[in-house]
């Protein structure tokens, strides 16, 4: 179902006192915020999981992963499954951000898995895509962002892509305050929604969340989300600081 949303993702940062303080930092005064139809989505570290739960339970956000195994279970040391974080009342997990796809290989086959997962557990994937900017030079970014959604994702029964949030983010604007410009990130996300609408229909293209993510802020996400293809955004270094992401929250 196509809505509005904003997920936060901390990755690896803030110690358990940290990240209570900013925990409550956000969830106070999200409280008392009218959201209308925008979801908030905050994606500790897992490890937090349950303080976080806990607190969503009475206020206006949910709670997403960063990760999960793309293994039922078993002897895989340090992973954690899917039935693991559904068990922990985690509704969202991010699957194929370009940290995870760079610096612990994670290829394609293996997010399909995460995906399967994950959808057998009831839990929604937020599966990221974008191409690195050698790909973006070279022209090749709408068949890369292509490839890892025919990859990982179009495996998928309309139904099961139903409850799939999907997440450009251009690998070159992740955490370097390079944001890309209004049109690219338009252009790429009606690119997306057309690959869906030739895989499905079109039904089911426009009822596809699918959010920008990649140095959105509080300065540029008003201008971002006012664009037709983009449905919210996954915000990463501005997620980590409260009245930023208070402010990205409210910019539909
Ligand atoms: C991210 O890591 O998903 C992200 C979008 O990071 P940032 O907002 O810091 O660019």
């Amino acid at each position: 179902m196509r809505r509005n949303i904003v997920a936060g993702n901390w990755k690896m940062n803030r110690t358990f006192e940290e990240a209570d303080d900013l925990l409550f930092a956000i969830a106070d005064p999200l409280q008392k915020l009218d959201l209308g139809n925008t979801e908030v989505i905050l994606c500790p570290p897992v490890l937090y999981a349950e303080m976080f739960t806990d607190v969503a339970l009475e206020n206006n956000f949910s709670v997403g992963a960063q990760n999960c195994s793309n293994h039922e279970s078993g002897a895989y040391t340090g992973e954690i499954s899917a039935a693991m974080l559904k068990s922990m009342d985690i509704e969202y997990c991010i699957v194929g951000h370009s940290e995870r796809r760079k610096y612990f290989n994670e290829n394609s086959e293996m997010l399909a898995g995460k995906v399967n997962q994950l959808l057998d557990n009831e839990i929604s994937p937020l599966f990221c895509c974008g191409e690195v900017l050698e790909e973006r030079e070279a022209g090749k970014h709408f068949e890369v962002v292509g490839q890892q959604l025919f990859e990982g994702l179009f495996h998928l029964s309309a139904d099961e892509l139903d409850n799939v949030i999907i997440a450009y983010e251009p690998v070159w604007a992740i955490g370097t305050g390079k944001t890309a410009t209004p049109a690219q990130a338009q252009e790429m996300h009606a690119f997306i929604r057309s690959l869906i609408a030739k895989k499905y229909d079109q039904e089911i293209a426009d009822d596809t969340t699918i959010l920008y993510g990649g140095s959105c802020n509080a300065k540029n996400a008003k201008e971002l989300f006012a664009l037709k293809d983009v449905d919210g955004g996954l915000i990463g270094g501005a997620s980590l600081q409260a009245d930023d992401f208070l402010k990205i929250v409210q910019s539909f």
